[in-house]
């Protein structure tokens, strides 16, 4: 049997394991993980050997300094290495507590050890032990002590060879040992315990799965070693080339996945869409105002995409209220003159209908038959009509422009002829729908995406690289400035105040809280996370605000956990201005236009990231009102609210968020399930362009990853895990 390390005999059984161990081995087959832990894995989303091996720590501890006794100063993390000399337990006077104390010497001194409330240790560190102890040296009383330190026995068998100054192989002391995200039940030191000998198993037999070609020219560290250095690091540095090369390999992973369907899309067929310039002025001219810059551009993009008999992958981004829906509905009036018929979906039914509306005014004298499909009512040129009226006329192709909620690839809803297909506010889907939207024509329709989620560029074209983007960054001219103010626990009742005034003269404010219910103390601990301790809740704001603060004012209420149906009555009833103040989670949706609310409030702010901040603010300042942000939080020089109050412009604030937090928030994909390490390296765009580089590299060469079987495995579970498709 090869040599086991880090457990001691009694706790070694992996010799009871018989069959060949690989990478995909189920837990279940490590006799040391019992069913208990079997779940707590499970629960990680941990099945296999392979899992496990790459569940990554996040930190290092280095106690790789072992130093005589005798040199042991106060205040200080310390490692040293000796034999005990006695141990006992005993309580404390009020007998509250459990003591293990010990002392410990090697050749230059001795040391006292104590240990709280841990009584079995007398059963496992005995007297004549050899160990390792790390941890703190504190002085109290005047009285020196090793406090609580991680400790590890040294094997009988290795205590000789110590002694002739060998150097013992151990797994959590003595050396750099990882640190594993806290998770409820699993402790490092066990995840250690289980990690280090399976490691030491099979970490011959893990495949490269980088392209041997990239990993040399990157100069990433082959797998074998990488894996081995992360987990069980010689040095710190050591640990960074390590870390550095799984995250060049997911980003290039990432890459591939998303070139090869762009290479894919290329290769689709689609019907060439004829600019009418004619048909275009008119429009313009008919509106009531001058087209901005990025406008016009992002048009002129969008309507030459539709000249290409290959299909348009685009996504229009621009903050809430930038006019991407004007350009939208240019390349509809276009595709429809030209005898295409049109699909815009959207994610709500109050979004559907607030579409409706606003092209419905766009397009008046056009004459285009515009219809409205949601699972609960179906208009048809302003009328009232049945479900089976609008899916016949679709299908014969009377109607021009259909919008409607997933209703429209959920029902049996089939068009004539689809030349165009906008999808508002769900990119990552918008291709499996078009899909779903032309199941039974022989050409793919244009496709346009919609986002009002600023995403700075190197992000977007790492996250959406399948798609060309158009961005529109400027503003309308004479938008008002939304008044931005940080208010700090003093200035609460003035804005209360104020927020009374406005509500006097006729408007109304959001209040947003960071969660739905008031936190329970005992779980505080349990997150670890203190300052989530006092943060608002939707509920107990409503209760406060609808009967102590605001006891004349209609208060009403929205979060995640309500009903569809309560929730849409809860936004149909603001809108409508029957309610004042809506007290909300973050669920109102990006996009709805509530011109009278002219006051967002939003507690518990440092709870945000910028982003989302900013997505907050846009849903006031729509109407003709001058319109306020008020961010509310104990923590006044906090960078990011600073940066809110500052600007207001959604780009540059998203490339602040990036550069802050990484791109988890913006995104809003934190589902994706990469690792914190990957997703906060999306931000170093250096390392983002060497990914993109190195993919179109190998693709160039190898388009099918004929020669990389296991690379092309690993991006079709990418490609699922990220729903490309
Ligand atoms: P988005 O869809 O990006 O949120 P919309 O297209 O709905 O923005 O436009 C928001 C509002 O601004 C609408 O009332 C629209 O008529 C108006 N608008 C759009 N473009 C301009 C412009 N160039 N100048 C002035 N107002 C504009
Ligand atoms: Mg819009």
């Amino acid at each position: 049997m090869e040599k086991m390390e880090g457990c001691g005999p009694s706790e070694c059984r992996f010799d009871s394991y018989r069959g060949h161990m690989n990478l995909s081995t189920p837990i279940e087959e490590i006799s040391r993980i019992g069913p208990v832990y079997q779940k707590r894995l499970k629960k990680l989303g941990i099945k296999t050997v392979g899992d496990l091996l790459f569940h990554f720590p996040h930190r290092y501890e280095d106690f790789s300094d072992i130093i005589p006794i005798s040199q042991a100063t106060p205040e200080r993390i310390i490692c040293i290495q000796g034999k005990i000399a006695e141990i006992k337990n005993f309580r404390t006077f009020r007998r509250r507590m459990y003591i293990t104390e010990a002392k410990v010497i090697d050749e230059s001194g001795g040391i006292r050890v104590t240990w709280f409330n841990q009584p079995y240790l007398i059963n496992t560190l005995k007297k004549g032990d050899f160990v390792f102890l790390a941890g703190k040296m504190v002085s109290k009383n005047g009285k020196k002590y090793l406090s609580s330190p991680s400790y590890e026995k040294i094997p009988a068998q290795f205590v000789e060879s110590l002694a002739n100054g060998e150097k013992y192989d151990s797994v959590h002391t003595g050396r750099i040992i990882p640190v594993y995200p806290e998770t409820e039940g699993m402790s490092s030191r066990w995840l250690r315990f289980i990690i280090k000998p399976l490691l030491t198993k099979i970490k011959n037999e893990i495949p490269e799965t980088l392209p041997e070609e990239i990993r040399k020219e990157q100069d990433l560290l082959p797998i074998k070693e990488a894996i081995w250095q992360i987990h069980f690091p010689d040095t710190l540095e050591k640990a960074e080339l390590s870390k550095k090369r799984f995250v060049f390999e997911e980003l290039f992973d990432l890459s591939l996945a998303i070139l090869r369907e762009k290479i894919k899309l290329a290769n689709e067929k689609a019907t060439l869409i004829p600019i009418n310039l004619e048909l275009i002025k008119k429009f313009i001219n008919k509106l009531p105002f001058k087209l901005t810059l990025d406008q016009k551009k992002s048009a002129w993009q969008i309507l030459k995409d539709l000249e290409k008999t290959r299909p348009m992958n685009r996504l229009l981004d621009g903050d809430v209220g930038s006019g991407k829906t004007v350009v939208a509905t240019m390349a509809v009036l276009n595709a429809v003159k030209a005898g295409f018929q049109t699909a815009f979906m959207a994610p709500t039914e109050i979004l559907a209908k607030q579409h409706l509306k606003t092209i419905n005014g766009l397009l008046k004298g056009f004459k285009v038959k515009i219809g409205l499909i949601t699972g609960k009512e179906n208009f048809l040129g302003g009328k009232k009509v049945k479900r089976k009226e609008i899916v016949d006329k679709t299908k014969s192709g009377e109607v021009d422009l259909l919008i409607g909620t997933h209703a429209l690839v959920q029902e049996k809803v089939e068009f004539k002829k689809l030349g165009l297909v906008i999808i508002d506010e769900q990119h990552r889907f918008g291709i499996e729908q078009r899909a779903k939207l032309c199941r039974k024509q022989d050409f793919l329709p244009h496709l346009l995406s919609m986002s009002a989620t600023p995403i700075p560029r190197t992000l977007a074209l790492t996250i959406y690289g399948d798609l060309d983007l158009s961005l529109i960054k400027e503003m309308p001219k004479g938008r008002k400035k939304i008044i931005t103010k940080i208010v700090p626990p003093e200035k609460r009742q003035e804005a209360y105040n104020f927020i009374r005034s406005e509500v006097k003269s006729g408007r109304q404010i959001f209040v947003i809280c960071p969660r739905i219910e008031p936190t329970r103390p005992d779980l505080v601990n349990e997150v670890g996370s203190h300052s989530w301790a006092d943060v608002k809740a939707v509920k107990e704001e409503y209760k406060k605000l609808s009967e102590n603060i605001f006891p004349d004012l209609n208060v009403g209420m929205l979060h995640g956990k309500m009903k569809t149906e309560e929730k849409e009555k809860a936004l149909i009833s603001f809108r409508e201005r029957k309610t004042d103040i809506l007290v909300s989670t973050s669920v109102i949706e990006v996009g709805i236009d509530f011109p009278n609310a002219t006051i967002m409030m939003i507690e518990g702010a440092d709870k945000f990231g910028l982003a989302q901040l900013h997505q907050f603010r846009g849903r006031v300042g729509r109407g003709e009102h001058q319109s306020y942000c008020f961010l509310f939080s104990e923590f006044r020089y906090n960078p990011r609210l600073k940066a809110m109050a500052l600007c207001q412009d959604g780009f540059e604030l998203a490339e602040k968020d990036l550069r802050l937090r990484g791109p988890g928030d913006l995104t809003g994909q934190r589902q994706w399930g990469f690792p914190d390490f990957v997703m906060a390296s999306l931000k170093d765009i250096t390392l983002v362009e060497k990914t993109r580089e190195a993919a179109k590299e190998i693709l160039g060469k190898d388009p099918e990853l004929k020669k990389y079987p296991l690379l092309r495995q690993r991006i079709e579970e990418f490609r699922e895990k990220i729903h490309l498709e």
